[in-house]
C-alpha cells in the first residue's frame, strides 16, 4: 500500500518537475527574445545616427566644394598674378583636404551599408525565434494540459488509496511515517530491504525488524537515513518507467 502510495506520488513529482521545467524553458526563450529585441533597437538607433552623420558630412562637402569652386571663379577674375596663384595653391590645399573627407565618407556610407544588412539580418532572427516562441507555447500549452489532467487522475487514484481504511490505526501510523519520510526526501522516501539492510544507505536492521518487513508488511523508518525500508520487489511495479 505505501508502496503504491509512492509511487504515485513518485509520478507527481515528475509531473511537478516536468512543469517546471516546461516554465523554465519558456521563460528561457522570453529572456533570449528580449534581449534580442533590445540589441535589434540599439543597431537601429545605431545605423539611424551613422545615416545622419553621413548625410550631414555629404551635405557640407557639396557646399564645401560649391565654395572652392567660386573662389577659383573669383580667382581667375584677379589681375596681380601672384596673388592669383597664392589664392590657387590655397584652393588646392582645401581641395586635398576635401577629398580626404571624402574618404571619411565613403568608409561612413560603407559601415552604414554593413550596418543594415546586421539589422536585416538580426530582424530576421528576431521573426525566427518570435516564430519559435510561438509554437513553443502552443505546444506547452498543451503540455500544461496533459500535466493537468495527469495529475488530476493521479490524485483521484491518490484518494482511492484511503478509502476504507479511514478507522485503521496501523495505515495512519504508516502514513504519517511516510509522510515525515517524504519531507526529507520528496522523490523518493522508500528504500528496499536488501539482504537485511537499507538499500539507500546500507544501515542494518536488527533482524528482528527484518523479518517484520519481510513477511509481515510492517512500514519501518531506516535509523540511517530516515526512508522507509520496503521488502524486496514484490510488485515489479516500482522499478518500472
Ligand atoms: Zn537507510
Amino acid at each position: 500500500m505505501i508502496e503504491a502510495l509512492a509511487e504515485i506520488d513518485r509520478k507527481l513529482f515528475g509531473i511537478f518537475a516536468e512543469r517546471k521545467s516546461a516554465d523554465r524553458e519558456i521563460d528561457e526563450k522570453k529572456q533570449e527574445l528580449l534581449a534580442l529585441r533590445e540589441k535589434g533597437l540599439q543597431l537601429e538607433t545605431l545605423l539611424d545616427q551613422k545615416r545622419k552623420t553621413a548625410r550631414k558630412e555629404e551635405h557640407a562637402l557639396r557646399d564645401e566644394e560649391v565654395k572652392i569652386q567660386k573662389r577659383r571663379e573669383e580667382a581667375s577674375n584677379f589681375s596681380n598674378h601672384k596673388v592669383q596663384q597664392t589664392v590657387e595653391r590655397e584652393l588646392s590645399h582645401s581641395e586635398d583636404q576635401l577629398r580626404k573627407r571624402e574618404e571619411t565618407v565613403l568608409a561612413l556610407l560603407d559601415e552604414v551599408d554593413q550596418l543594415a544588412v546586421r539589422v536585416a539580418a538580426q530582424a530576421d532572427q528576431k521573426e525566427k525565434l518570435q516564430a519559435f516562441a510561438e509554437r513553443l507555447s502552443i505546444g506547452m500549452f498543451e503540455a500544461y494540459e496533459a500535466f493537468d489532467e495527469r495529475e488530476v487522475r493521479l490524485k483521484k487514484e491518490r484518494a482511492s488509496l484511503f478509502e476504507g481504511f479511514e478507522g485503521d490505526a496501523i495505515w495512519k501510523d504508516a502514513v504519517t511515517l511516510y509522510d515525515r519520510a517524504r519531507e526529507k526526501y520528496p522523490n523518493g522516501p522508500l528504500a528496499r530491504l536488501v539482504n537485511d539492510s537499507c538499500a539507500a544507505c546500507y544501515e542494518k536492521l536488527r533482524p528482528q525488524l527484518a523479518l517484520e518487513v519481510r513477511f509481515k508488511g510492517k512500514v519501518v523508518r531506516c535509523s540511517g537515513c530516515g526512508k522507509l525500508v520496503i521488502p524486496e520487489a514484490t510488485s515489479g511495479v516500482e522499478k518500472s518507467e
